[in-house]
């Protein structure tokens, strides 16, 4: 299974159909989609995958606010829950502001970008800085993404505008509100030590944190070794997700996490009965 991919209605390149369709012919017995701040991805995806012999997760992911980079991912609530798409809008509202202070730090640059080469790059309501990128880069002022991100986009570089966060405990209790599990994305993005993050997961848990994604495309054997210690000690669901998002982030394959291969569907029946 591949518990952690992206759809045209955030930052992935691929419409939800397609993701199902791709995950289909990769043989993945379930699929998460899990969009950023946004469920509206959920209802094609689920369409599409019903009758092909695949089981479709919903999830979302927001950003938490946090000294490190922290994503919360949240799976198997009630999309139809009223609380969780109030705050979603009140974060995709925030971002549409922060998308046009950016474009105006874009233009102080000198880089001829409107809201309108950003737009044309997504397929949803969800702007983010993926979609600047890629505007930049068909403009021909960079060459890649990751040059966009490097001179222009990332965190502390000339364009960047913070983007408005819960905090991780609403977050966690909003996730568990809505029936789901919230689950600790990607770990290393946190730049942690060992005892720091297990002593910060022991108090997350105690607030409702119910996972971590040990097995994630970008960690390495002993990166996976270290979260899948602490989930154990701690009894936090393990789960596992590429963090597919097609050609937005093309070195990353879908079903593909660390050694190569997909994660085991056994932990999704965990994270099942991790709900309350
Ligand atoms: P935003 O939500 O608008 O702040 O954009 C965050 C998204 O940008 C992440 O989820 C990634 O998909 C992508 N991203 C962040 N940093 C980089 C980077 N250095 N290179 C390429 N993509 C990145
Ligand atoms: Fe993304
Ligand atoms: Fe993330
Ligand atoms: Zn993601």
């Amino acid at each position: 299974m591949d518990l952690h991919a992206h759809t045209t209605a955030s930052d992935g390149s691929l419409s939800p159909a397609e993701l199902v369709h791709l995950a289909v012919s990769c043989g993945l017995g379930a699929l998460g989609v899990t969009d950023h701040d946004t469920l509206a991805g959920l209802p094609e995806a689920l369409e599409s995958a019903s009758g092909c012999g695949i089981e479709l997760v919903p999830g979302v992911e927001l950003s938490v606010e946090y000294p490190g980079h922290f994503h919360l991912l949240g799976y198997l609530f009630d999309p139809a829950y009223a609380p969780l798409d109030d705050r979603l809008r009140y974060l995709r509202d925030h971002r549409a502001s922060r998308n046009v202070r950016m474009l105006e730090k874009i233009q102080e640059c000198g880089l001829p970008i409107t809201l309108e080469d950003v737009r044309a790059e997504a397929g949803g309501e969800v702007l983010g800085r993926p979609h600047m990128a890629k505007a930049l880069v068909r403009k021909g002022i960079v060459d890649s993404v990751k040059e966009a991100f490097n001179r222009y986009l990332a965190d502390g570089r000339p364009c960047h505008v913070p983007k408005a966060k819960l905090t991780p405990e609403e977050g966690i209790a909003l996730i568990r509100a809505a029936g789901g599990v919230p689950v600790m994305a990607h770990p290393f993005t946190l730049k942690m030590d060992p005892e720091k993050l297990e002593a910060e997961l022991c108090r997350l848990k105690e607030c409702g944190l119910g996972g971590i994604e040990c097995y994630y495309s970008q960690h390495s054997p002993d990166q996976q070794n270290l979260f899948l210690g602490i989930a154990r000690r701690l009894d936090l669901v393990a789960t596992g997700g590429s963090d597919f998002h097609g050609d937005t982030k093309p070195h990353v394959h879908l079903g593909v996490v660390t050694g190569g291969g997909p994660a085991s569907l056994e932990l999704l029946d965990r994270l099942k009965a991790e709900r309350r």
